[in-house]
């Protein structure tokens, strides 16, 4: 099956069963020429299983999967115009940088000149030119990961599919790979599939993430749309940092009052769908959206019609990152909720056991039925 597209993958209500476990659920997606998408989703989602349909180490038992335009259901893994990138690499040691690169284009025959001007050229296009005879054991670990980069990328494929490359590299690296692999995607202007259970990453170096839960996809959006505008309670809670409390709904609306369990009542915007009277709910808030004050200081006025929500608490402890700075503050029930707070002047200094108050517009708040009542 064929279709007129400009999308470089297709994958249409795509299943994969092991026995009578599903882990791939109806899946269907498409990625537009030239993007970065991100498969993004905990521990045995099922990311791996997806991505070995699309290289074509596994067929799926339902559902299509079109690369630029052309199904590819049936077409064994060397002939489909695919590479793969794996979180060991996979670099051959015995051989040296150009011998690796060079690997997958003299296996397909191409002559020896051409071998040389394409390993030259993609070494350049990494920023490493001129390491062919380097022994790969001789590269730092940045290196080696561009290094697998451009031996998939010398195969000029349709599609680079990542499996968390990154997983094995210390804090620092992963950081800085997070950008370059960025730059190297807009670089070769190839469209790179990238799966990680790392929201972070996801949300750095996508054009377009989905999140996968269960076999399923919850939501696929840009970073912005999943980390403002959550589809599920579970892309609220997995991507981005928030609070949560759970309660159940007291009332109606526009905006939702919600009973949490220690009696603390929140107002609230339903997040998707309708919340009956009585139905169990989450509501999630971001660090960032909670203001704090110490207890007696002077209220802030709130938008007329909707005033703030309000909660008491003692500041439990001050975790200091920089920007990323939070308090930590435990409220009704025993329960710690994450504020942004970055210390510096004019803002009120804090001590653990400090009594506080903290605020929060009730447009910040995002409700969704609870995934297990
Ligand atoms: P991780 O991030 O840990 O690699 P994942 O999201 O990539 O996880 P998969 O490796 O795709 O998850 O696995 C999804 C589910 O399918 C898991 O429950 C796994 O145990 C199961 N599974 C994967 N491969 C097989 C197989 N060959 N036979 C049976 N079950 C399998």
């Amino acid at each position: 099956m064929t279709s007129d597209s400009t999308n470089d993958l297709e994958c249409e209500r795509l299943t994969k069963r092991f026995g009578a476990f599903t882990a791939v659920d109806d899946v269907s997606f498409e990625i537009p020429s030239g993007s970065f998408f991100s498969i993004l989703g905990p521990s045995g989602c099922g990311k791996t299983t997806l991505m070995r349909m699309i290289a074509g180490f596994e067929e799926p038992a339902a559902g299509d999967i079109r690369i630029r335009g052309r199904s590819v259901i049936g077409t064994p893994a060397n002939k489909r115009n695919v590479k793969m990138v794996f979180q060991h690499l996979a670099l051959f040691p015995m051989m040296n940088v150009g011998e690796n690169i060079a690997y997958g284009l003299r296996c397909a025959g191409v002559g020896r000149a051409e071998v040389e001007r394409r390993v030259g050229a993609v070494l350049e296009r990494i920023g490493l030119p001129g390491v062919e005879t380097k022994q790969i054991n001789q590269l730092s670990g940045g290196q080696k990961q561009r290094i697998a980069i451009a031996r998939c990328m010398v195969l000029e494929p349709d599609v680079l599919l990542l499996d968390e490359p990154l997983g094995a590299l210390d804090l620092k690296l992963r950081e800085r790979m997070k950008i370059e692999l960025k730059l190297l995607q807009h670089q070769f202007d190839t469209t790179f599939v990238y799966i990680t259970h790392d929201q972070s990453e996801a949300l750095v170096m996508s054009d377009r993430v989905a999140v996968m839960n269960g076999g399923r996809f919850e939501q696929i959006g840009t970073p912005q749309e999943l980390y403002h505008a959550p589809a599920t309670g579970f892309v609220a809670g997995f991507v981005g940092d928030s609070n949560r409390w759970r309660g159940r709904v007291r009332g109606g609306g526009e905006l939702l009052e919600v009973e949490t369990g220690d009696g603390v009542r929140l107002r609230c915007r339903p997040g998707a769908g309708a919340l009956a009277e009585g139905a169990a709910v989450e509501v999630f808030v971001r660090p960032e959206a909670l203001s704090l004050q110490p207890a007696g200081a002077p209220e802030a006025e709130g938008p007329a019609n909707s005033p703030a929500n309000r909660l008491e608490g003692r500041v439990d402890s001050l975790l200091f990152n920089g920007a990323a700075s939070r308090v930590l503050v435990r409220g009704a029930g025993d329960q710690l909720v994450e504020v942004g707070h970055v210390p510096g002047p004019g803002v009120p200094e804090l001590r653990p056991g400090d009594a506080v108050v903290l605020g929060f517009a009730p447009a910040e708040a995002t409700c969704f039925a609870a995934a297990s009542a």
